[in-house]
C-alpha cells in the first residue's frame, strides 16, 4: 500500500486567519520605512510605552472577524492529507484574547498544534525557527517583511497574503485571501 505524505499547513493568525480591520493602518507604516527611509532590516516594536501597548491593544481586539478562507480551512482539516498549525506571534500579554476568539469560532480542532510566542521573540525568528521546528510544507503569511524573510531562508513555501498598498511588490505567491492561497495548496497536491 502506498502511503501518502502528510501536507504540513503553517498559518500565521492576525491577518490571515482573522481578518483585521486595523491592518490596513500599518501597511503604509511598512511602506514607508522600507521605501522611504530604506530602512531594510525587519524589526518590531516591543511594547514598553504604555501608549504602544494600548494601540497595539486596540489592533489585535481588532482581529475580529474570521477570514474569506476559514470555512475552506475547517473542511481541508478534516481531510487526513493535510495537518494545520496556527503560528501567531503575537506578545504574550493577548494571548488570552487569541485563546477567546479561537474558542468563539471553534477553531482550536482545527489546528494540531497552536504556537504563541510566549518569549516575546521578534517575529520573523520566532517564525522561521517554528517553521524549521515543524517541517512544514507551507507557511501562509500576511505581513510581506515577514513573507520576504521567511521565503529566503526557509525550506516551506512561504504564501503571502497581500493588501491593497503592497498589491505591486514582486512575490512570487501572493494571494488576496486565506482561501485563494488554500485552493492553490490543494491544487498544488491533488494529482
Ligand atoms: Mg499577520
Amino acid at each position: 500500500m502506498r502511503t501518502r505524505k502528510i501536507i504540513r499547513i503553517g498559518v500565521d493568525f492576525d491577518g490571515v486567519v482573522a481578518y483585521n480591520p486595523f491592518r490596513i493602518v500599518r501597511a503604509p507604516i511598512a511602506w514607508f520605512k522600507r521605501e522611504v527611509l530604506g530602512i531594510k532590516k525587519i524589526s518590531f516594536m516591543k511594547p514598553s510605552q504604555w501608549w504602544k501597548r494600548s494601540l497595539l491593544a486596540i489592533y489585535h481586539k481588532g482581529s475580529i472577524l474570521p477570514a474569506n478562507g476559514v470555512s475552506t480551512l475547517i473542511s481541508l482539516a478534516q481531510d487526513k492529507k493535510y495537518d494545520f498549525f496556527l503560528i501567531t506571534a503575537r506578545y504574550r500579554e493577548y494571548e488570552k484574547d487569541l485563546d477567546n476568539w479561537l474558542d468563539k469560532y471553534k477553531l482550536k480542532p482545527v489546528f494540531s498544534e497552536i504556537k504563541t510566542n510566549i518569549h516575546n521573540e521578534q517575529p520573523h525568528l520566532f517564525k522561521e525557527k517554528l517553521i524549521n521546528e515543524l517541517a512544514l510544507d507551507y507557511f501562509i503569511e500576511d505581513n510581506l517583511d515577514i513573507a520576504q524573510y521567511l521565503a529566503e531562508r526557509s525550506k516551506a513555501k512561504i504564501l503571502w497574503i497581500k493588501n491593497i498598498f503592497d498589491e505591486h511588490v514582486n512575490f512570487g505567491e501572493k494571494y488576496a485571501y486565506l482561501k485563494e492561497a488554500l485552493e492553490k495548496i490543494v491544487d498544488e497536491n491533488s494529482h
